[in-house]
């Protein structure tokens, strides 16, 4: 049973780095059996990342939206190596990639190399902070699994401290004070689940510090959710305003301390002023920036010199300027928004690419045997040449593989009190909607997107127990 394991020295080895959205994507249809396939992240798991969000408040429990990628892998035609590393560079020269364990329990060897014929690279992206001073040490990003946690932990240390006995009235504003920085997706929806934890829950359990909780939202934009509809941003404003979250638009976040936050307001007469807001809690959502692995790689590459948001790919996903390497997602610049939607349809796209790769492969292997006369048999010739030429065509159709072409479904968003917005492709046409329906709609969607039917099946639990018992406030 340990060949079945060990590498085919006939095959190319396919390294694939990440287990998010583009990479799990690409693994669910390759198949496998064509490459030595070796997956890289130092997640084990792949994170449904749309509702993230409702993890903060424990409306759903982080387990229900995690799926094992050994699980993922189990169900491959062949086996899969999975590694749980990081990947620190890629030796574009070499062809290898450093590897470095960095969960807490290390063995004897927790660094090494790992060759590659073939790279596949969807690594995602790190959170912006823009340099902006104290946003590291004091604010909690909304990215990973354990992002959501923290913020879960401090939502009701925040709760708790505020209810302290003799706690002063302006200290007990200040801890009931959640902050959002950046007016994007994130943050739009962490800030209503924000304040439904609040309305359905801590209402009736701590009443008396209840009436003094408060959420800003501060974007430094004109508005919030720029990539809505006009229509849909004023929805989403005006069901702010019910439900008590402030908006501050043209506010830019300057600085950070671990108390406060401070910003410069541009009024309606353009004139700057400058605001200092004191908070409990401080969630940064102010998008994306590269990764050091990415960056790294960018700077080996002279192709990729002009580019800043990421690997720049070509409509067939290759990095620009590379040899053997694709991206996806995140990390990739392919002229598409940082979304999943993207990030999916791109590793589903190079994973026909690399099905179709290897049937090319085979079928020239095919037509060089037979048009060198290796399996020809005397008086053969004229049903080898129909064979070639049957061959030949279905290369063609093979090779003929169309650009990469994003297909986008819509864009929807959670903004509390169980609404929701939606600006969906519909028939040639885009419809707008915003409202309680959109919010059914919105469940319904992300439930069947979730990556198998264990997830949906939890998920759907954890919101009928959410809605039965309330949240469970207690603090890990
Ligand atoms: P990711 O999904 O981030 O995966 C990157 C993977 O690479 C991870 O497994 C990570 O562990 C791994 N990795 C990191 N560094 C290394 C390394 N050095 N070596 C090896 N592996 C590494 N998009 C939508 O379309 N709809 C939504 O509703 C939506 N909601 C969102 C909600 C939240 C809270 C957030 C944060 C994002 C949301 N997005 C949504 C955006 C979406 O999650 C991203 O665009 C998507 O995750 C990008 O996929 P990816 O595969 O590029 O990166
Ligand atoms: P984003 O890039 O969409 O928004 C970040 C916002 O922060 C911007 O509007 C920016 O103007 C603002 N900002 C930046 N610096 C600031 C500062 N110093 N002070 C105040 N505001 C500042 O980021 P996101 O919301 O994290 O989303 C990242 C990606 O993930 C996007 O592509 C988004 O579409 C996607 N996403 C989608 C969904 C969804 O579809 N429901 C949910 C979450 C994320």
């Amino acid at each position: 049973p340990e060949e079945q394991f060990a590498p085919d020295p006939t095959k190319k080895t396919l390294v694939v780095l990440g287990t998010g959205w583009g990479s799990v994507a690409f693994l669910k249809k390759l198949d496998t059996s064509n490459y030595n396939v070796i997956v890289i992240s130092p997640r084990n798991y792949f994170l449904f990342t749309p509702l993230l969000p409702s993890c903060t408040t424990g409306n759903i429990e982080h387990r229900s939206i995690m799926e094992p990628v050994r699980q993922i892998l189990r169900h491959k035609k062949a086996h899969a190596k999975f590694y749980e590393a990081e990947a620190t560079r890629v030796d574009v020269e070499k062809k290898v990639i450093k590897i470095t364990d960095n969960s807490d329990i290390k063995g004897k060897v927790h660094e090494t190399e790992v060759p590659y014929d073939m790279l596949v690279v969807g690594v995602g992206a790190e959170n912006a902070t823009f340099g902006i001073p104290g946003v590291r040490e004091h604010s909690c990003f909304l990215k990973e699994i354990r992002d959501a946690q923290a913020i879960r932990t401090k939502i009701m240390d925040c709760v708790e401290t505020a209810a302290f006995k003799d706690q002063a009235p302006e200290e007990v504003d200040r801890l009931l004070h959640m902050v959002v920085v950046g007016g994007g997706p994130t943050g739009v929806e962490f800030a209503g689940e924000l304040r439904d934890f609040f309305d359905d829950d801590i209402q009736k359990l701590i009443p008396d510090i209840a009436p003094r909780f408060k959420v800003t939202l501060i974007e430094a934009l004109p508005n919030v959710l720029p990539m809505f509809s006009k229509q849909l941003i004023d929805y989403t404003e005006s069901t702010f305003k019910e439900e008590h979250i402030n908006i501050l638009t043209k506010t830019m976040v300057k600085k950070v301390t671990d108390r406060t936050v401070e910003a410069e307001i541009t009024g309606p007469d353009g004139k700057k002023s400058s605001i200092t807001i004191p908070y409990g809690l401080l969630v940064w959502a102010t998008g994306n920036t590269l990764r050091p692995i990415v960056k790294d790689l960018m700077a080996q590459i002279p192709a990729q010199k002009d580019s800043r948001r990421g690997l720049a790919v070509n409509e067939y996903l290759v990095v620009q300027g590379s040899r053997d390497i694709w991206a996806v997602g995140d990390c990739a610049v392919a002229g598409y928004a940082p979304t999943a939607q993207v990030a999916s349809q791109e590793g589903a796209f190079l994973a026909r690419l690399f099905n179709n790769m290897a049937k090319t492969q085979d079928l020239e292997q095919k037509i060089h045997d037979l048009s060198t006369g290796l399996n020809l048999k005397p008086g053969d010739t004229a049903a080898e040449t129909q064979e070639i030429a049957g061959l030949e065509k279905q290369l063609r159709r093979i090779k003929d593989i169309k650009p990469f072409h994003y297909s986008h479904q819509g864009s929807l968003a959670y903004i509390g009190s169980e609404k929701a917005v939606a600006d969906v492709a519909w028939l040639n046409g885009n419809v707008a909607s915003g409202g309680k329906l959109t919010y059914l709609f919105w469940r319904s969607a992300y439930l069947s997107m979730c990556f198998s039917t264990r997830n949906r099946v939890l998920v759907a639990l954890d919101w009928i127990k959410a809605k039965l018992y309330g949240r469970d406030i207690s603090r890990e």
